[in-house]
């Protein structure tokens, strides 16, 4: 397929790239590409990001038939552009598709798109160490029904939007609410794809944390509310007696990237690391025994966000003395290294756009 352009004459005033607000600000183009049962994927362009048209009776508005992910651009001091093991973004976006039965892309295809329009837009990626261009790719369903179905038809989208460092005051510790009553999400549900469905129920419980002074919550497992399972949007890690542990992949979490490079940067520097089943009261049991070492979740947005009190029940853990750990900082400054060039790429994750 041919990848139609048009582009803007004129472009968009930049944003301070020193003083960005997270996901406010867009750069001057997006990716849209359409699907229809009969036609399967067609017409994909490159387009001035402007509003768009959508039917008010489409699927997406009424059942929340929609998809997405989250990856980062970075352009070092030469102007080379580089992307973060992008394929898994695709991969797992396809694997949420199925679950929300919605139609299989063509990864390298969308690959190629994202390549381009990287190129028109590289005036708007940062270079600063911890800036980036973030990547929304996203898909909706986008048929007139109200009956609850499955679409015949969606269009895929593609934003960018500069981003700051997630640290420009430097890494600062989260105090996290143990949510023991609301769940984001239960076995047999949609736990593992990231749609936006998802998200709309996580809204409340993270509200009301904030309301107590949290920063964020730590979801617990949807039937026994005992098992750990993610922390907002990031995936949760805990540093027991010199062992790192994380929830293992079972349905009910986001397989993150950043959670999968970090197991491995682990692994590669022989530090031990489980993924396994682990209930708060494990957590708390190693707390008061002093061997809750060292606690922190993980995302594409922040790389890592250090945990600093957990609160349960009335019961506050403060880990590491609210500072970032030791195991925390390496594995901060292994994956920043790869990604800002400052190491070298041993697992082969940057890719080259050009
Ligand atoms: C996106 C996301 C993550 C992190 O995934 P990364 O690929 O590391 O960015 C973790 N949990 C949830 C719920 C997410 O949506």
């Amino acid at each position: 397929m041919k990848i139609r352009e048009n582009l803007l004459k004129n472009k968009k005033e930049k944003p301070d790239f020193s003083n960005l607000v997270f996901g406010k600000n867009f750069s001057d183009h997006m990716f849209v590409m359409k699907y229809e049962d009969e036609k399967g994927w067609y017409d994909a362009s490159i387009e001035p990001y402007a509003p768009i048209t959508i039917k008010p009776g489409a699927i997406v508005f009424h059942y929340g038939q929609e998809t997405f992910e989250g990856l980062k651009a970075y352009k070092d001091e030469n102007g080379e552009i580089s992307l973060f093991r992008p394929m898994d973004n695709f991969k797992r976006m396809n694997k949420s598709n199925e679950r929300l039965c919605m139609p299989q892309f063509d990864a390298d295809f969308v690959l190629k798109a994202l390549k381009r329009l990287l190129i028109i837009e590289k005036d708007w990626i940062p270079t600063d160490f911890g800036t980036s261009l973030y990547i929304r790719p996203f898909m909706i369903a986008t048929e007139e029904a109200l009956g609850v179905k499955t679409s015949s038809e969606y269009t895929f989208f593609i934003i960018l939007s500069p981003v700051a460092s997630y640290y420009k005051n430097g890494i600062a510790p989260t105090s996290i609410y143990v949510e023991d009553f609301y769940v984001r999400a239960s076995e047999g549900g949609t736990g593992e794809a990231k749609c936006g469905g998802n998200y709309a129920a996580s809204i409340k419980p993270y509200i009301e944390a904030k309301k107590k002074g949290f920063d964020q919550v730590l979801f617990l497992d949807g039937s026994e509310h005992r098992y750990i399972e993610e922390v907002g949007t990031s995936n949760a890690f805990f540093v027991i007696d010199g062992t790192v542990v994380t929830p293992s992949l079972k349905g009910t979490i986001l397989p993150g990237i950043t959670r999968d490079s970090m197991i491995k940067v682990l692994k590669d520097k022989n530090i031990p690391v489980e993924e396994r089943k682990i209930t708060v009261d494990e957590l708390f049991k190693a707390y008061d025994d002093g061997k809750l070492d060292e606690a922190f979740a993980s995302g594409t947005a922040a790389v890592i966000s250090p945990i600093g009190k957990l609160s349960y029940k009335g019961k506050d853990a403060i880990i590491n003395n609210g500072k970032i750990g030791e195991i925390s900082k390496l594995l901060y400054d292994s994956l920043t290294g790869i990604q800002y060039k400052k190491n070298e790429d041993k697992f082969n994750w940057l890719m080259k756009v050009e």
